[in-house]
């Protein structure tokens, strides 16, 4: 927080190497009263000097990229008496994804089957969405727990929608939260929510997996922005210091990673392909809430349409259900052997 006895003029940017927020205040004074003893948390360093007659520049160096916000607060006449910056973590969940994916010790893997209870989701002849889900999601959570280093729960294991609490009911929305909330509450790397979509055409058919670059992942109209990202084709590093023999006990604090969600998804779907008809080829960016937390790392499959009518009778196939559940462990441990690999490069 900043205050400043007058109406002044500022601009707010970010620089990299080191990561940093930089404030510019013109036409200023800086009080003998300033601290700048916060440094703790997200910020390494506060530093403040009055760079030229014009202007006073403050720099909040932080320990990694962040999303940030700046905020005014007025008082009387003068409309940015208090300046407020807000600084959030952007990457956790891809960096304890790595991370996890690297130790083989326990990935844990929250599996979310859509709908559930009053939501029906889609229809088709013979199968509703929130039952076919939940079968494949059960299936799964199996597979996945019968393997090494691997462990997973359910967001819902019987046909309940899920809601905050104790309640009942709520809506859509509480309820996508929830299941956030849950997949973060049992300290899930990974949250993969399943789902059988329906369209108006008939003749649409075939799979898609939906991610998002974790830059997307700032709440709307939260006004965040994300700090400038130098440009690299590298997705995951170790962070300075730190060698790849430590990798049985590889921290997320050890690395550096960015859009793991996107490279998990075209994983999966690489596998997906071998056994089921997929739509598209690679993972679509689409603003799904439960996409949308950028503390576990998240992927949506959207199995196949229901309103297709070859769709569904795979789909209502139990071999093929665990084709499914099948490709996705293929999936996730292609990554996670990848991961691996780019690390020790
Ligand atoms: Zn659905």
């Amino acid at each position: 927080m900043i205050d400043v006895s007058q109406t002044i003029n500022y601009k707010v940017f970010t620089l990299n190497r080191p990561n940093r927020v930089v404030i510019d205040l013109y036409q200023t004074e800086i009080s003998s009263q300033l601290k700048t003893d916060r440094e703790k948390g997200l910020i390494k360093k506060v530093r403040i000097a009055k760079n030229n007659r014009n202007r006073s520049r403050l720099v909040i160096e932080t320990d990694d990229i962040v999303f940030y916000k700046v905020e005014k607060i007025a008082i009387g006449t003068n409309p940015n008496f208090r300046i407020i910056i807000d600084l959030k973590r952007s990457y956790d969940g891809s960096r304890r994804l790595t991370a996890a994916s690297v130790n083989k010790a326990n990935l844990i893997v929250a599996i979310d089957p859509g709908h559930g209870g009053k939501d029906p989701g889609a229809r088709g002849s013979k199968v509703i969405e929130k039952d076919l889900v939940l079968k494949i999601a059960i299936r799964l959570k199996r597979l996945i727990d019968s393997e090494k280093g691997m462990t997973a729960f359910l967001t819902r294991s019987d046909d309940s929608f899920p809601c905050p609490g104790k309640a009942k009911n709520c809506s859509q929305r509480e309820s996508l939260n929830e299941r956030i909330r849950r997949a973060k509450e049992g300290n899930a790397h990974v949250l993969i929510s399943i789902h059988a979509d329906a369209f108006s055409d008939p003749n649409v058919r075939g799979a898609t997996l939906y991610a998002l670059p974790d830059s997307k992942k700032i709440p709307k109209g939260s006004n965040y922005k994300v700090m400038y990202h130098p440009k690299s084709k590298v997705k995951v590093k170790l962070n300075k210091g730190v060698s790849s023999r430590s990798f049985s006990r590889l921290r997320s604090s050890q690395v550096d990673a960015y859009d793991q969600s996107i490279d998990l998804g075209n994983f999966i779907l690489q596998e997906m392909k071998r056994d089921v008809r997929v739509r598209k080829l690679s993972s679509r960016e689409a603003p799904f809430a439960v996409l949308k937390s950028t503390q576990v790392a998240s992927v949506l499959i959207e199995t196949s349409y229901l309103s297709n009518k070859k769709d569904e009778a795979f789909l209502v196939n139990i071999k093929n259900q665990d084709k499914i559940a099948k490709a996705i462990v293929r999936g996730i441990k292609a990554y996670s052997s990848n991961i691996k690999r780019e690390l020790s490069k």
